[in-house]
């Protein structure tokens, strides 16, 4: 890295640049514009009124103010001799270069000979003439003085700056070199040099994040893990004893899974499938194959809710074996957490259920064989380094409900196999799913009374706030009250927040559970798993604030049972966007399609959630517009590990990811 001290400048815009996440002058470099103004001489025609133009003053100068406010206009003529009526507002401070013959480019909007300028340069058009790289700065940053900077970062690494892509791949896709591609990025002239120069660098990216993913599995399939071998006839009589018979894609999940168990090698598993698709019990399955083979397992979910969900549906599934299965939740007392980590060190404990409490230093596994965690997109690097601490050569499955097509999500987790479950046990109904364009419950206060007069229970989720759980939680209560108020002496109603201790949280849901609430009044906390097949309506407040798949999520909680279920989203919203989204709930019920438009629309970052799906955020690629380019390049990050490996080819190139993943922390030696 390149001391940033090069560029001379300020220490205010050192520190400006700072908060620009700017600290080399490589940085610099890898700022790139996030747009680009293009001028050139420009005619309004059918479809735009846009117009720049080089132009003589004609007339003099006329000038209205109003309060702070300003209007200025004048005539100018152009080269072809036709004249416009120029006005532009706030600009008062040009009025001592408008002077009559003045020469200069006007930029704007234009219509029946009248110009509405939204710039105007004291400059010949030819001095303007270009493409005009556009950056997103700071407050204290100008866009010249950052373009300074990157000329100057340029000056001092030209002829440093290394292709990191191959030399064989550079010739087989006719790309530019890294150099040439960072000029043309920030000193374009045409608009082929940006073309050329984001061919390179969105390949780049792609070549660096496959090669990492990749080299992690290499490095992962090194390690032998345990072949697991068991009865399989005792399995086979635990499936056969389901309540109910496994979907195809079930089958084949479990069939791969257990053949990662009985591999040598380390299984690193991502079972996706819809919400409702029945992911448990092909975990579940899973575990006592695990169990079969004389190892414990461990069973992480995300929220305590979960968890004890997970608990009791996995103590139903194995009531008529001998697994001993416990449940470790962070709010156990002290006595009781004490008791179960001297179980589980001397293997009385066969499956624990639990949330991160699993993982704490204190629990200590005799021998750990298997871990599953739930609705997580990615194992944390941190996480997993807990892990290595519980066990030798321990099994992964990882379990999620946003699903997306196989392929991207092979070329996505690209460190892992996939598992995909498309088929929904047979008789499921779709939630029916209905916008209602409303902020108050008064348009369905109907529908909801009828069906809780037939005996059923519903679902109020109420509007998401973004970063305070202390607002929402007072939304929800004040939700909770009003909709107590209205019903009393006549129904129950709970309330569910994340400000809640968990042992409330618990026994809400437990009252849930067992219909002593018939209304569960919620913020998201609901929002994964669980399971209370009489609940078949759901009512979600300013569903326009959730992202499409977290509804789909939500509105998975309905619809469990053989019953009809409803769903009403309400928002007030104007947005066209908004409302399109939510009338895109109206019709689709497929979890895979949901999250395929909701990538469209927001991108993977927020849709999968970067910080735990430990996906890097790509600066200019786009993993869905470019996804031929992230598919090449895993193939070629494929040959490249493969050369390396058997012919111990690009080694050079192999320790400096090495080095790189060393130095983020994702190495686990
Ligand atoms: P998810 O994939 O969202 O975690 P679950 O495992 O919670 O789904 O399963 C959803 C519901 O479907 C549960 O009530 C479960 O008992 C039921 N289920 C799962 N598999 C089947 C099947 N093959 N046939 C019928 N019902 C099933
Ligand atoms: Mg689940």
């Amino acid at each position: 890295m390149t001391d940033i001290k090069l560029l001379k400048t300020t220490e205010k815009r050192y520190q400006v640049l700072e908060t620009m996440n700017i600290t080399s002058l490589e940085d610099v470099l890898n700022h790139y514009p996030y747009r680009y103004d293009i001028i050139e001489e420009t005619y309004p025609n059918d479809e735009d009124d846009k117009i720049i133009i080089e132009a003589t003053i004609i007339s003099p100068t006329k000038i209205f103010f109003k309060g702070k406010m300003s209007r200025m206009s004048f005539m100018v003529e152009d080269h072809y001799l036709h004249q416009y009526q120029v006005t532009i507002f706030n600009r008062h401070f040009l009025r001592q270069y408008l002077k009559m013959s003045t020469t200069m480019t006007i930029i704007g909007r234009c219509q029946n000979d009248k110009i509405t300028a939204t710039d105007i340069k004291i400059k010949p058009l030819s001095e303007l003439y270009g493409i005009h790289p556009i950056y997103s700065i700071k407050e204290g940053m100008t866009q010249k003085a950052f373009q300074q900077y990157v000329k100057k970062a340029f000056q001092h690494l030209k002829g440093q700056i290394i292709s990191y892509v191959p030399e064989e791949y550079i010739i087989k896709h006719q790309l530019i070199h890294k150099e040439s591609a960072l000029y043309n990025i920030h000193f374009p002239e045409t608009q082929n040099d940006i073309k050329q120069a984001l061919r390179y660098l969105k390949y780049e990216e792609f070549l660096k994040f496959q090669l990492t993913m990749q080299f992690i599995k290499q490095q992962r399939n090194q390690e032998t893990g345990i072949a697991k071998s068991f009865d399989t006839m005792k399995l086979q009589d635990f499936i056969l004893a389901l309540p109910y018979q496994l979907t195809k894609d079930q089958q084949t999940s479990i069939k791969e899974i257990i053949e990662d168990l009985k591999s040598s090698q380390m299984m690193y598993r991502f079972l996706q499938g819809d919400v409702g698709s029945g992911k448990t019990v092909v975990s579940s399955v899973a575990l006592y194959a695990n169990y079969l083979a004389g190892y414990q397992g461990a069973l992480m979910a995300p929220t305590e809710i979960l968890a004890a969900q997970h608990y009791a549906t996995l103590c139903d599934f194995f009531k008529a074996t001998d697994v001993k299965i416990a449940l470790l939740t962070g709010s156990l007392s002290m006595k009781e957490k004490n008791q179960l980590y001297e179980e589980i060190s001397h293997h009385e404990i066969d499956i624990v259920v639990g949330t991160h409490a699993l993982f704490q230093k204190k629990v200590e596994y005799a021998s750990l064989g298997f871990v599953i965690t739930d609705e997580q997109h990615r194992f944390g690097v941190e996480q997993r380094k807990a892990l290595k601490n519980k066990g030798k050569q321990v099994d992964f499955l990882i379990m999620s409900a946003t699903p997306i097509p196989r392929t991207l999500a092979i070329s996505m987790y690209g460190d892992m196999d996939v598992s995909t479950i498309k088929t929904m046990p047979v008789g499921r109904k779709p939630v029916i799913t209905k916008y209602i364009k409303s902020s108050s419950m008064k348009p369905i206060l109907k529908q909801l009374k009828d069906y809780l007069a037939i005996g059923g229970q519903c679902y109020v989720i109420c509007p998401l706030v973004e970063d305070s759980e202390a607002i929402e939680a007072k939304s929800a209560s004040q939700i909770a009250a009003a909709m107590q108020n209205y019903f009393k002496n006549q129904y129950q109603v709970g309330l569910l927040h994340g400000q809640m201790k968990d042992e409330e949280k618990e026994k809400i849901m437990q009252a849930f559970q067992k219909n002593e609430i018939q209304i569960l009044v919620s913020t998201t906390v609901v929002e994964v798993g669980v399971d209370v097949k009489n609940a078949n309506m759901m009512v979600i407040y300013n569903a326009e604030r959730f992202g499409m798949s977290q509804l789909h999520q939500l509105r998975g909680r309905v619809g469990r049972g053989s019953q009809q279920a409803y769903c009403y989203l309400m928002s007030s919203s104007t947005s066209k966007e908004a409302i399109e989204r939510l009338k895109y709930m109206e019709k689709s019920h497929d979890g895979f399609e949901i999250s395929m438009y909701d990538l469209q629309m927001r991108g993977p970052g927020e849709v999968l959630g970067n910080k735990q799906s430990g996906l890097p955020t790509f600066l200019v690629a786009d993993v869905l517009k470019d996804f031929p380019i992230l598919s090449v390049a895993r193939e070629d990050a494929m040959k490249i590990i493969d050369d390396y490996l058997h012919q111990g080819g690009y080694l050079h190139f192999m320790n400096q990811i090495k080095e790189s993943l060393k130095e983020n922390n994702q190495y686990v030696d």
